[in-house]
C-alpha cells in the first residue's frame, strides 16, 4: 500500500482535503499531473461559508495576506443577469474574498505540505479501479507508468474527472449553449467614466454598470478596487468551448461587438477568460473506496460559488475518512458524506439553474419573471434568504431522529464564549478540527454522559450573552451533530447526547467490542 489515502488533483478541493486530512491525523498523497502550480488564472475569488470555515481554521489571516485585501461583505451579487442589491441591509449575507486562484492554490499546498502532505506534481492518473480491500490508480508520471495503490482515493480532478469516469459514476446534466467571456480591462481616455460608475462610450452612449441586455446577448461590466473594470458578455453560441483554450483580445472585443452592437475601446488588459455553462451533479459521490469532491462532483451554471461548494465537499469528507482510516468510524458514517454534499450540491444547483431561467430569453414573459423577481427582491427577508442561498451559508444536513434541535445540522455560530479565563469562541475551538461538547448551561449531567467520548471529542463548558442552546455537540466540520434544548431534563437530553456521540464518534471508550466489525 503506498498511501492510506490518495488524492487526485491539486486544485482547491485536493488541497484543502490533503489539510484537513493531515489535521485529523492521516497523511494523504496527492498527484496532480501539472508539473508546476497553475499559472493561469481561473477564479479571482470565492465566497460563501468556506470564508469562514477558513477563519475557524485561522487560515484568514494568511488568506487575507495574499489578497492584499481584507475579507468584504458583498455590497451586490450578479444573479442571472440581475443585481441583488444588498447596500441597504445592515450587514451583507455574503463575504468575499478576492484572491486569484493561482494564489489560493500555492497557500493550499504550502499548508498541506506543513501539515504533512506529500504531493506530486507531473503525475497524472489514467484510470483507477478497486476490490474489497484496495483501490489503484494506474498513474503516468516523470518516471514511466506506474500503479498506486490505497485504502481510499479522492477524486478531486475537476469537471472532466477520469477518476469519475473510469469508477463508472453517471455525470447527469445540462449543457447550456451560452459561452460567457470575462475581461479585466481599463478604458482609453476616449472613454469617460462617469460619477456613478456608467460609461459614456463615443458611438454608443450612455453604458449603464451592471447589466446591459440586448437582442444579442447581456454585457455587464463594474469597477474593480484597483480602478480597472471587470467585463463580461455573454451570448447563446452552440459550439462547445473549452475552458482550457487562452481567450485573445480580438474575441473579446468582436464578443461586444456583436451584444452591443458598436465597438467600445479597450485599453490595458489584465486578465481573459472564456467558459461555459453546465448543470452537472455526479449520481453518487462514493463509490466504494472511491470519492468524489469538488467540480469532479458537480458543475453550476453559473460563477463564483464553485470553490466554496468544492472547498466544503473537501472539509465535510476529511474527518469521516480519517475516522474509517483510524478505524473508529461508526457504521454508515463515510455514507453521511455522499447523503450531505449531494445535498449541498443540489441546493446550489437549484439556484443556479434558477440563474439560467432568469437570463435567458428576450420575450415578454421572459421580461415579465425578471421584473417580477426585481420587485421580491426589493424586500430585506427574501434578500436575505437569497444571499444564504448562493453562499451556502443556509445550509442545514438532514439530521436523524423524529425531531432534532433546529440548530442541528446548521453550520456552528461564532458565539462569543467567557470560559471562566478569558474570552473564546467558537471560531478558536474549531481551529485544531477536533469535535466538541460545548457547555453552555453548566451541564454536568452532560459533561458526564460525553466522558467516555474525550479521547475523541473536546469538552469545554463556557457562558455566552445570548444561549442558543443548553448545549451544542459540534463535529470537525463546523457543524452542529446535536444541541440540548435550554433547560431540556437530564432524563431525555442525555440519552439523546449519548446516541448522537455514539452515530458521529464510533462507540465510548469502555464498550465491550463489537461481535463482527462491520463495514462503514
Ligand atoms: C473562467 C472561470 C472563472 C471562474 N471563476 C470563479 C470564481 O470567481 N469563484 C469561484 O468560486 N469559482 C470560479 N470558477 C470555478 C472554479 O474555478 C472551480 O469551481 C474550481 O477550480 C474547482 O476546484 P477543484 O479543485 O474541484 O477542481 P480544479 O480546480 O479543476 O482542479 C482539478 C485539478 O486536478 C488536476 N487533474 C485533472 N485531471 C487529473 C488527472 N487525471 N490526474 C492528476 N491530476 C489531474 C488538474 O490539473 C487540476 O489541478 C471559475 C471557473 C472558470 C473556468
Amino acid at each position: 500500500m503506498d498511501a492510506d489515502v490518495v488524492i487526485v488533483g491539486a486544485g482547491p478541493a485536493g488541497l484543502m482535503l490533503a489539510g484537513e486530512l493531515c489535521l485529523a491525523g492521516v497523511r494523504p498523497l496527492v498527484l496532480e499531473r501539472r508539473p508546476r502550480l497553475r499559472e493561469t488564472p481561473k477564479a479571482s475569488g470565492f465566497n460563501g461559508q468556506i470564508v469562514e470555515l477558513l477563519r475557524y481554521r485561522g487560515l484568514l489571516s494568511q488568506v487575507e495576506a495574499a489578497s492584499g485585501r481584507p475579507v468584504l461583505t458583498a455590497p451586490a451579487a450578479p444573479f442571472g443577469g440581475m443585481h441583488l442589491d444588498f447596500s441597504h441591509l445592515a450587514d451583507s449575507p455574503i463575504p468575499v474574498v478576492h484572491l486569484p486562484q493561482p494564489r489560493l492554490e500555492r497557500l493550499l499546498a504550502e499548508r498541506a505540505r506543513e501539515l504533512g502532505a506529500d504531493i506530486r506534481r507531473g503525475y497524472e492518473v489514467a484510470g483507477v479501479s478497486q476490490d474489497d480491500a484496495t483501490v489503484a490508480a494506474d498513474v503516468r508520471g516523470p518516471d514511466g507508468p506506474c500503479r498506486v495503490t490505497a485504502r481510499y482515493l479522492a477524486g478531486c480532478d475537476g469537471a472532466h474527472s477520469k477518476v469519475r469516469d473510469t469508477a463508472g459514476i453517471p455525470f447527469p446534466g445540462t449543457t447550456y449553449p451560452e459561452v460567457n467571456r470575462l475581461a479585466q480591462v481599463t478604458v482609453p481616455a476616449s472613454v469617460t467614466r462617469l460619477g456613478n460608475g456608467d460609461l459614456d462610450v463615443p458611438g454608443l452612449g450612455r453604458i449603464r454598470a451592471g447589466f446591459t441586455r440586448t437582442d444579442r446577448g447581456v454585457f455587464g461590466f463594474g469597477s474593480l478596487t484597483d480602478g480597472g473594470l471587470l467585463m463580461q458578455t455573454t451570448e447563446d453560441e452552440p459550439a462547445e468551448v473549452s475552458d482550457d483554450a487562452p481567450m485573445t483580445l480580438t474575441e473579446f472585443q468582436a464578443s461586444i461587438r456583436r451584444v452591443l452592437g458598436a465597438d467600445l475601446p479597450l485599453g490595458e488588459v489584465t486578465r481573459l477568460s472564456r467558459y461555459g455553462f453546465q448543470a452537472r451533479q455526479a449520481e453518487r459521490y462514493r463509490e466504494g473506496r472511491i470519492l468524489l469532491a469538488g467540480d469532479a462532483a458537480h458543475q453550476f451554471p453559473a460563477t463564483g460559488i464553485g470553490i466554496n461548494v468544492g472547498m466544503l465537499d473537501a472539509v465535510n469528507l476529511a474527518w469521516k475518512l480519517a475516522a474509517v482510516i483510524a478505524g473508529w468510524a461508526p457504521p454508515g458514517l463515510l455514507d453521511t458524506y455522499h447523503r450531505e454534499r449531494h445535498f449541498a450540491g443540489a441546493r446550489a444547483l437549484l439556484q443556479t439553474q434558477a440563474q439560467v431561467a432568469l437570463r435567458r430569453g428576450h420575450d415578454p414573459a421572459a421580461r415579465a419573471l425578471r421584473e417580477l423577481f426585481t420587485e421580491l427582491l426589493a424586500d430585506e427577508q427574501p434578500l436575505r434568504r437569497l444571499g444564504a442561498l448562493i453562499g451556502g451559508t443556509g445550509i442545514r444536513y438532514p439530521m436523524p431522529g423524529p425531531s432534532p434541535h433546529p440548530l442541528a445540522g446548521t453550520f456552528a455560530p461564532d458565539l462569543t464564549l467567557d470560559a471562566g479565563q478569558g474570552t473564546t469562541s467558537v471560531a478558536d475551538l474549531m481551529r485544531p478540527a477536533r469535535p466538541v461538547l460545548l457547555d453552555l448551561a453548566g451541564r454536568a449531567d452532560l459533561r458526564e454522559t460525553a466522558r467516555d467520548w474525550q479521547h475523541r471529542i473536546d469538552i469545554r463548558t463556557a457562558r455566552t450573552g445570548h444561549r442558543p442552546a443548553d448545549a451544542l455537540l459540534i463535529r470537525p466540520d463546523a457543524h452542529i451533530a446535536w444541541a440540548a434544548a435550554s433547560d431540556e431534563p437530564a432524563g431525555t437530553a442525555a440519552p439523546a447526547l449519548r446516541e448522537a456521540l455514539s452515530r458521529w464518534f464510533g462507540t465510548p471508550r469502555n464498550a465491550p467490542p463489537p461481535a463482527a466489525s462491520r463495514p462503514s
